[in-house]
């Protein structure tokens, strides 16, 4: 018996022979569940993933490319679904839950489709961690956790290289963007890397804190840096 992990419904499982052999490739949500989950697909901005209406590049690609300092610093990010209001429900009843196994509700979606997304195979995983408020606040680190299962499936170490400044958890939403571009880089290196990198988090919104993290490791030595998010 398996009930979803977002509302708690039974789910009833039709015995077929994938889920005799292979139970564990089913996502742990209900049929109203799943249906909410919105996919990216179809045509996507070439650099962040997300989902475009055209063939076109997004606006914050557009302000980080015409940015000098972080012009083609991450060579792209690639995420999985759209910030909707039920996968905002999702993330935060993960991350205040801090129920480890929410992870089980996007594992098979990552492992389908992370092969496809980046053209290197080796590269180090690093997660993204979290600010010092939401350690504070006792907050679950789902960019570990989604971590965790790209390594499973992709046979890639997870190191976790980064840590944040005390002094730059100040909350971004209030600066203007031009501000954010600008604000001094909140990451520092806890580890030496000089090879490809895969870094990870729960959700891409204006870039600033992967581009942040992928400058840094661009300066360390680090030739290709890719990105995965859940959601873009
Ligand atoms: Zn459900
Ligand atoms: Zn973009």
């Amino acid at each position: 018996m398996m009930y979803c992990l977002k509302c708690q419904d039974w789910i009833s499982q039709p015995v077929t022979w994938s889920t005799l052999f292979l139970p564990n490739e089913q996502t742990q949500l209900c049929d109203s569940c799943q249906s909410q989950l919105k996919r990216i697909a179809g045509t996507i901005c070439e650099r962040c993933g997300r989902q475009m209406p055209n063939e076109t590049m997004c606006e914050d690609c557009n302000k980080w490319q015409s940015n000098k300092k972080y012009r083609d610093t991450l060579l792209f990010n690639r995420s999985l679904f759209q910030y909707t209001p039920f996968m905002q429900e999702v993330i935060t009843q993960w991350k205040y839950r801090g129920d480890y196994q929410l992870k089980d509700i996007f594992s098979p979606y990552i492992k389908k489709e992370i092969r496809n997304f980046y053209p290197t195979k080796s590269f180090t995983i690093v997660p993204i961690p979290l600010t010092n408020e939401r350690l504070h606040d006792r907050a679950f680190n789902q960019a570990i956790a989604i971590a965790e299962i790209i390594a499973h499936h992709h046979k890639n170490p997870v190191i976790h290289a980064l840590s944040r400044n005390v002094s730059h958890s100040e909350k971004q939403s209030k600066k203007s963007r031009q501000q954010r571009i600008t604000t001094k880089n909140p990451f520092f290196l806890t580890k030496s890397l000089e090879t490809d990198v895969l870094l990870v988090d729960d959700i891409y919104t204006t870039g600033m804190t992967i581009h942040h993290a992928a400058k840094l490791l661009q300066e360390a030595g680090c030739a290709h840096i890719y990105s995965f998010t859940l959601v873009r």
